[in-house]
């Protein structure tokens, strides 16, 4: 898994010879219908916004991030449909690599939580076969491709742990409410670890807001 920082929008307006940040840039166009546009701080204007649920100014900038997970995990971060994406394709360029997991334990009473306290034989045993499976899928598949096996065809002989690779572009405000939810403890660990990640991001870029969140 990996997570990182592609582009967050920038800002060309400039206040007081000032070129504003993206947050500055949030504030500005939130100020359109104020007499005080041209203010250059505005902690206490972001955090009443949150508060009081405000969130369409949050939409006036973007960031986009590159995401490397596995396509367990890739259709989760998809169904985000306020957000835009580019997913590698598998019909155009052959697969090359795969994601190891560690397994966690089937939590009984609540379907969407596991428990990490397997023991190391179990942990052993599915390192194993994922590695088994991933050298059996890989061989099938490049002997497909020798075929003449289409790119598109010969991808169904592979497991879900295949990599892939995503960028994926949203609001301030569709960010977020994705780092809400997927850093939720219902949210898969896979998953809350790519979340996680870009919260990172997002308190290094958008720190006024991430400290109006509770985030900082
Ligand atoms: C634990 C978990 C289990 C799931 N299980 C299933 C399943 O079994 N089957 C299935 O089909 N799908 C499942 N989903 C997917 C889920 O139903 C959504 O499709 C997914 O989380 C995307 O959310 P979204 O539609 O809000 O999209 P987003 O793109 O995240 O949000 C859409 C818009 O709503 C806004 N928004 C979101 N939350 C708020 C808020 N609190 N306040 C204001 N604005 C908000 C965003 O800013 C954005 O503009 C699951 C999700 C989770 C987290």
């Amino acid at each position: 898994m990996n997570v990182r920082l592609i582009a967050v929008t920038n800002p060309l307006v400039e206040i007081q010879n000032e070129k504003l940040t993206p947050e500055g840039l949030i504030a500005y166009c939130a100020r359109v219908s104020s007499p005080h546009q041209e203010k250059l701080d505005y902690e206490k204007l972001l955090a009443y916004c949150i508060k009081n649920r405000h969130w369409s100014i949050f939409e006036m900038v973007d960031m986009t991030v590159e995401i490397t997970t596995s396509r367990a995990i890739s259709p989760q971060i998809l169904r985000h449909r306020s957000f835009v994406f580019q997913e590698f394709s598998q019909r155009y360029a052959k697969v090359q690599s795969f994601e190891t997991y560690t397994p966690r334990r089937q939590d009984t009473r609540n379907r969407q939580h596991s428990v990490d306290d397997l023991d190391e034989a179990t942990i052993t045993w599915f390192t194993d076969a994922q590695e088994k499976i991933s050298a059996f899928s890989v061989e099938k598949y490049n002997e497909a491709l020798d075929k003449g096996i289409a790119k598109e065809c010969a991808r169904m002989l592979l497991p879900l742990n295949t990599q892939t690779k995503l960028y994926m572009k949203g609001s301030v405000r569709s960010w977020i409410h994705y780092i809400e939810v997927r850093t939720d403890a219902s949210t898969q660990k896979e998953h809350r670890d790519i979340a996680e990640a870009v919260k990172e991001i997002f308190i290094r870029q958008f720190p006024v807001t991430a400290a109006a969140l509770g985030w900082a």
